[in-house]
């Protein structure tokens, strides 16, 4: 132990102790087990907001101020010190206080004399206020709770947030296919429309200059349609064109693109096929339309005009030979496949 003092007589050595006892925050207690007196200094009855002196100088007085919920925990560290299971008194616990609430204290004790049987003949020890620590503690324990809380339920806004985003992608994502196939189908027929066989009709021509396949324009005309609905109705003309739309597009290979130009007119894009080629395929078309009857037995005929795409040559100078084609077949009489 450290030597601060080194006092002559009894009445220096009080003088020194009573003023540091006097003058400390710590409540400081020093029991004797043989008579069971505890003596406590000033500071322990301020710390607790008691006169000081108030209470009977036992350990009745220090067990009824400890908090009911801590109570048999500090007694059985007590106990297992006094009896030697432990080597150390130190616990936690509320004491009552002046005022009946309570104050967290930490309470240390040592053994400092022994009678000849071992049992402690005396011990020293002090409370330390450890009130605020604990409520600060407690605080950031509740901080973090809801921290962990609010948290938790922020990633469960971001959850939700983004399945209703998700949602609303595909439904947008169905839309904008919805709106494509629109813009891109011929609203009778329900095959492809011009517009967007003309953007087919480029990408083919591109392919075809790249590996350098064959490709063919067709363009088909349905023969005297007018009189048609001159006779059957407009209604009738109607189901003739979605009738033979239907037909076409289920006489060719699915890489065929089948478009209505409009009127009465059609044209197919036949990707790696030569004039030849293509032209047996119309003809082929031809039979099987005369031979149809699409609506109320009525014949039809159609005329078709047929063009191989030449190396770099422009769209419209691929029309207007396919155009020439599909006029030499109504010239030549009709339901017929010029090349
Ligand atoms: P040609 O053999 O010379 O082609 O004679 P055509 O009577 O078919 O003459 P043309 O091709 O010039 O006329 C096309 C006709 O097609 C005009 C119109 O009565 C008809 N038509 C065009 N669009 C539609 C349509 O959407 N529905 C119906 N029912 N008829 C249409
Ligand atoms: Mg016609």
């Amino acid at each position: 132990m450290h030597k601060t003092y080194q006092h002559n007589n009894v009445s220096d050595a009080d003088q020194t102790l009573n003023s540091i006892l006097d003058i400390i925050t710590e409540g400081v207690w020093d029991w004797d087990c043989n008579s069971q007196k505890v003596t406590r200094s000033p500071g322990w009855y301020r710390m607790l907001g008691y006169p000081v002196d108030a209470f009977r100088e036992d350990v009745f007085t220090w067990e009824n101020i400890i908090h009911a919920d801590d109570y048999a925990n500090v007694m059985q560290q007590f106990e297992n010190y006094i009896s030697g299971k432990i080597n150390k008194y130190e616990v936690r616990y509320r004491c009552k206080k002046f005022d009946g609430s309570y104050l967290w204290v930490t309470d240390r004790g040592l053994i400092v004399s022994r009678n000849s049987d071992g049992s402690a003949a005396r011990m020293i020890g002090a409370h330390q206020n450890i009130h605020n620590k604990i409520l600060a503690q407690t605080e950031l324990i509740e901080k973090n709770k809801l921290l962990h809380a609010g948290t938790l339920s922020l990633e469960k806004i971001i959850a939700e947030k983004t399945d209703e985003l998700e949602k609303k992608n595909q439904e947008l994502e169905r839309k904008i296919i919805e709106v494509e196939s629109i813009s891109n189908t011929d609203t009778l027929t329900k095959i492809a429309n011009r517009n967007f066989f003309e953007t087919e009709l480029t990408k083919e021509i591109n392919r075809a200059d790249r590996y350098r396949h064959d490709l063919t324009l067709v363009m088909f005309d349905l023969d005297k349609f007018k009189k048609i609905n001159d006779k059957f109705g407009h209604q009738v003309g109607d189901d003739i064109l979605c009738k033979i739309s239907e037909l076409v597009s289920n006489n060719i290979r699915d890489v065929d693109i089948l478009a209505r130009w409009g009127g009465d007119e059609f044209v197919i894009i036949f990707p790696e096929l030569s004039k030849e080629q293509a032209h047996n395929t119309c003809e082929k078309l031809l039979s099987i339309i005369s031979e149809s009857k699409p609506a109320n037995d009525i014949s039809i005929t159609c005329s078709f005009g047929v063009a191989q795409y030449q190396n770099k040559e422009s769209i419209q100078a691929l029309f207007k030979r396919v155009d020439k084609q599909l006029y030499i077949s109504k010239e030549q009489g009709r339901n017929q496949v010029c090349s």
